[in-house]
């Protein structure tokens, strides 16, 4: 296991990578704009989640002197060590972090202190963990209130890529509810890959509105990232988790 991301490489001087950035998070934003307008939408209704697994502190704190505050990690280890890092290069910017990717239970304990709210959640088991930990963050005064979760909804009910099949959604939103450490406020999905987004996100926005049925208090709808966003919004997602078309290509390199 040595992949790992890549340490910052030279990307020109720091202001050239400031334009860069600012340019793609103004396209970012003119297309979700134009995507709320033509789905006849609230633009802010869909709030903007820049993804920024495998990305160097120094370009997420440019992303917070550029206006961005939510942050999606998927590394519970990675995740941890940019928090901090991000905090010592911009300590006044306040930045969140959301937890996007598949979630050990051992590595519950490591998110549960500095993250805004888990998107992945998908077993009872990983429920537990999360709560337990969260329980322990209050009494310790790491955080204040219960833990906010989305549930990952599988479209295609594959179990290796996460997420919670249709079958299993109800039981599993019946006991994260019962959790005093956790707090239901919604689903998360991503397409399946090959899958055509506006079936895949027609889906989702079922099992969200049957979600919504059982957990009234349920209102978010994590759906769409760079290539399936305007899809996701015509099918009434309230959160979009931006990576590539923000920060380019993911360099990825073994060492
Ligand atoms: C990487 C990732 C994203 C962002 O994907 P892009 O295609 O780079 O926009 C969104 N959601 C999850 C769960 C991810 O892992």
């Amino acid at each position: 296991m040595n992949e790992r991301p890549e340490s910052p490489a030279p990307r020109g001087s720091g202001q050239d990578r400031r334009d860069d950035l600012a340019r793609r998070l103004a396209r970012v934003r003119e297309t979700v704009a134009a995507a709320c307008a033509a789905a006849g939408r609230d633009v802010a209704e869909v709030d903007l989640l820049a993804v920024t697994k495998t990305v160097p502190a120094a370009d997420v704190a440019i992303l917070c002197g550029l206006g961005l505050r939510d942050f999606g990690e998927n590394r519970a280890q990675e995740a941890a060590q940019k928090v901090e890092e991000v905090a010592g290069l911009v300590p006044d910017a306040a930045p969140r972090w959301f937890f996007v990717g598949g979630l050990q239970r051992n590595k519950a304990r490591v998110v549960v202190p500095w993250v805004t709210r888990v998107e992945s959640l998908d077993s009872a088991r990983l429920a537990d963990a999360l709560d337990a930990q969260a329980r322990r963050a209050v009494d310790d005064g790491l955080r204040e209130g219960p833990l906010p979760v989305l549930l990952q909804y599988s479209v295609d009910g594959d179990p290796d890529r996460g997420g919670v099949a249709r079958e299993g959604l109800g039981a599993l939103a019946a006991h994260v509810s019962g959790l005093p450490g956790l707090r239901l406020d919604g689903l998360m999905a991503v397409a399946p890959l090959g899958a055509e987004p506006d079936e895949a996100f027609a889906d989702v926005a079922a099992a969200f509105s049957a979600l919504r049925d059982d957990h009234p208090s349920a209102r978010v709808l994590s759906a769409g990232m760079s290539a399936d966003l305007e899809v996701a919004i015509r099918h009434g997602s309230t959160c979009v988790r931006v990576g590539t078309a923000l920060v380019g290509e993911r360099r990825i390199a073994s060492r």
